[in-house]
């Protein structure tokens, strides 16, 4: 069948693109070529496993890791073969857990060997794209453009804009700020959650041993994986799938069902991950906000686990007094010639602290914080809108793009944390292998069809 010559572009080589393009690929052998365009220029890692901490482990068992649904022990099978650093995977009786650094070595291993000659990679930032006869046209930051028959968007996570003050830390991931800390005066991160962990653990590999404070609404840590067996999906009635409530209350429901049984409410919790994003798509946009607003910082900490290692040194941490867990509204903010001023209502009253950085651990940057780039230009020229609540941007069912007036850019496509306003389930590599495969299977059927 003819096809369109034009190259296929995927926009962000992270998991989300390096996975769509081995996709397309292994789907269009004898098509048009595939081009990844990465700005970090190292394909596979993007911004979950580009960490330099050694203590930084996948919060998803090894088994569910792999990087094609229909391969399920690929990644098992390569860390099998590959002779390992001391301290890059943790058997635990939950199952094996990797190092985030080992895992980026197996992204960038398999797309050399399976991506390889076919497509091709590009290190570049894409900062705009437009409309043209034949598909779009790609334009980079160094001012290049590339002509191409269709786009797949999988540039992911948003990064936060930066504040005013160097001591207020927005983007976590930049290493920048670990620089020169004071061993005795305190840390504040903003947030409970796995980023939390993540920053204290790699506060203590830098050496810093001082006081760590961690500030969020209801103070809840996350969950640590255990061993449990499957349990089967619950059936949720019509009415009661249609509110937050009536799906926590059915939750709530089986949890009590399996303990009688003996099995722990997290192999409930991830019986229903199959519908999950069914059930958000099912509720309305009042529905979505309820819980945004009540519901999610409760699920996210149950459904997003920590590998047991490192629950034992986050307890650890506990243990020793070196890291605080506090509950509070923050209501100041302030850099000052001494520090960083904060204060905060909880359960106690108004607390006031002042410390060398306050580090913002939230999560769930909106798109509407969006900074100039390549969304921002697809969004002025009609070729792209956020959804309703702002997460992401909107797309169909199928991972088409909506423009401006609400109808789909025919060939363009979107996919993984990107687009979570939509579909909610979509940012750990189980869900997104998925859709990085149905995506490429979409591409492939409408270039065929040219
Ligand atoms: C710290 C952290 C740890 C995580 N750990 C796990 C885990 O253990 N297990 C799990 O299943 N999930 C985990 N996740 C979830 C994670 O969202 C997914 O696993 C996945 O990595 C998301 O990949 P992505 O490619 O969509 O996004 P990203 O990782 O954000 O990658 C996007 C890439 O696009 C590039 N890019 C962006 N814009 C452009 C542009 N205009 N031009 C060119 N390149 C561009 C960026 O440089 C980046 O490399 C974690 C997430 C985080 C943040």
């Amino acid at each position: 069948m003819a096809t369109n010559r034009l190259p296929l572009a995927v926009v962000g080589g992270g998991f989300s693109g390096a996975a769509t393009a081995l996709h397309l690929t292994r789907r269009l052998r004898d098509g048009p070529p595939v081009i990844l365009f990465e700005r970090g220029g190292r394909v596979g890692p993007g911004l979950a496993y580009a960490t330099v901490s050694p203590s930084h482990l996948l919060n998803v068992r090894a088994a569910n890791m792999s990087a094609f649904p229909d391969d399920p022990s690929h990644f098992e099978r390569w860390l099998a073969d590959d002779a390992g650093q001391p301290g890059d995977r943790h058997p635990t009786e939950a199952g094996l857990f990797a190092s985030r650094q080992l895992y980026a070595r197996y992204l960038c291993d398999t797309f050399d060997e399976q991506g390889g000659t076919r497509a091709q990679r590009i290190g570049a930032e894409i900062v705009d794209c437009r409309r043209s006869q034949d598909g779009f046209v790609l334009t980079s930051a160094d001012g290049a453009e590339y002509q191409v028959a269709a786009v797949v968007l999988t540039t992911g996570h948003v990064a936060p804009p930066p504040a005013e003050d160097t001591r207020h830390v927005t983007d976590p991931w930049d290493p920048a700020w670990l620089a020169g800390l004071d061993p005795s005066r305190p840390v504040l991160i903003r947030g409970t959650a796995l980023t939390m962990v993540d920053i204290v653990l790699t506060l203590r590999e830098v050496g810093f041993g001082g006081p760590v404070i961690a500030l969020s609404r209801r103070g809840l840590l996350p969950q640590a994986h255990r061993a449990s067996p499957p349990w089967p999906l619950p059936t949720l009635e019509p009415r009661g799938r249609k509110t937050v409530l009536g799906v926590m209350r059915r939750l709530r429901r089986e949890v009590a069902l399996a303990a009688k049984e003996g099995v722990d409410w997290r192999a409930v919790v991830d019986s229903i991950r199959p519908i999950t994003a069914e059930l958000w798509q099912g509720w309305d946009l009042d529905e979505r906000r309820r819980f945004l607003r009540h519901a999610r910082r409760w699920w996210d900490v149950h459904r997003h686990r920590m590998a047991p290692t490192v629950a034992d040194q986050l307890a650890g941490e506990l243990e020793m007094g070196n890291l605080r867990i506090e509950k509070g509204r923050l209501f100041e903010l302030k850099p000052g010639s001494d520090g960083v001023h904060v204060a905060w209502n909880g359960p106690g009253g108004e607390q006031r602290l002042l410390c060398q950085r306050v580090v913002e651990a939230v999560g769930l940057t909106s798109m509407r914080e969006v900074r100039p780039g390549l969304i921002d230009r697809l969004m002025a020229r009609g070729l792209a809108r956020l959804d309703p609540l702002g997460i992401g941007l909107d797309v169909g069912d199928d991972l088409s793009v909506r423009g401006a007036d609400g109808t789909v850019v025919s060939g363009l496509w979107a996919l993984g944390p990107m687009v979570r306003g939509t579909f909610w389930e979509c940012i750990a590599v189980p869900d997104i292998r998925r859709q990085a495969a149905a995506c490429a299977a979409l591409v492939a059927a409408e270039q065929r069809g040219k």
